[in-house]
C-alpha cells in the first residue's frame, strides 16, 4: 500500500491531552499510533538485539540515545505508511536536529499542536496522585478517587510523585519549549501547522481536531 492517508505529527506539552487525542484520531482514521516510549518498550519485549540495547539504558533510568530512537521511529513510520497508508506520530521528532531523521520519502501532511499555557499544564499535572501499592494513577481534577485521596481498589493513601510537583513540571516544560518551538516554527513555515486550543474539554478539543480531517 502506498501513502493514501494522513501522516500526522502531534505536539503538545504534558497535560494537553495529546496522547488521548492521538489515540482517538488513529481510531477514526484507522491508522497506527506511533508513540516513541511505547515503541521502545515493544522492541524490548521482542527480545531483539536492539531491544536488549534499549533495555540497558532504560533499566538504569536513562534515555535511549537519540540516534537509536530516531532510527526506530523512522523504521516504524515507513512500515506504518507502507502497511496502513498513514500514521499518527507522538514524541518524535523532539527537536530540529531529530527532524533530520524523519524518513525522506514520507509525505508529512499535518502537524497538530495542542496548545496549553504552562500555568494550566502545571495545574493539571500537579493534580496527579499515585497509589504506592498498585501504581494506579488518579487525577484530583479529571479522575479523582471516590474517597478523599485514597485508592479505590486497595484503600491505600495516595501520594504525589516528585515528578508531579510544580517545580519539576516547570523544568520539563522549559525543555519542551526550548526544543520544540524552533521545530514548530519550521512546520508553520512549511504550511503544515494546525494550532488547537487545549483548554476546553477532551470532547471539544476532539471536535476541533476532527474539523481538520472531515
Ligand atoms: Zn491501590
Amino acid at each position: 500500500m502506498k501513502q493514501q492517508k494522513p501522516v500526522i505529527i502531534l505536539f503538545g506539552p504534558q497535560g494537553s491531552g495529546k496522547g488521548t487525542q492521538g489515540k482517538k484520531l488513529t481510531e477514526k482514521l484507522n491508522i497506527p499510533y506511533l508513540e516513541t516510549g511505547q515503541l521502545l518498550r515493544n522492541e524490548i519485549a521482542t527480545g531483539s538485539e536492539d531491544g536488549k540495547r534499549f533495555a540497558s539504558y532504560m533499566d538504569k533510568g536513562n534515555l535511549v540515545p537519540p540516534e537509536d530512537a530516531i532510527a526506530l521511529m523512522s523504521k516504524k513510520i515507513t512500515q506504518a505508511v507502507s502497511d496502513k497508508g498513514g500514521a499518527v506520530i507522538d514524541g518524535f521528532p523532539r527537536s530540529a536536529e531529530q527532524a533530520k531523521g524523519f524518513p525522506e520519502d514520507i509525505n508529512l501532511t499535518h502537524v497538530l499542536l495542542i496548545d496549553l499555557e504552562d500555568k494550566e499544564s502545571i495545574r493539571r499535572l500537579s493534580a496527579r496522585r499515585n497509589c504506592p501499592k498498585d501504581k494506579k494513577i488518579y487525577n484530583m481534577i479529571t479522575n479523582p478517587p471516590k474517597n478523599n485521596e485514597t485508592c479505590d481498589d486497595c484503600g491505600t493513601k495516595l501520594v504525589q510523585r516528585d515528578d508531579d510537583f510544580p517545580k519539576a513540571i516547570q523544568q520539563r516544560l522549559d525543555v519542551y519549549h526550548r526544543d520544540t518551538e524552533p521545530l514548530i516554527e519550521r512546520y508553520k513555515k512549511m504550511g503544515l501547522l494546525h494550532r488547537i486550543n487545549g483548554m476546553p474539554s477532551i470532547e471539544e478539543v476532539e471536535k476541533e481536531i476532527w474539523k481538520i480531517f472531515e
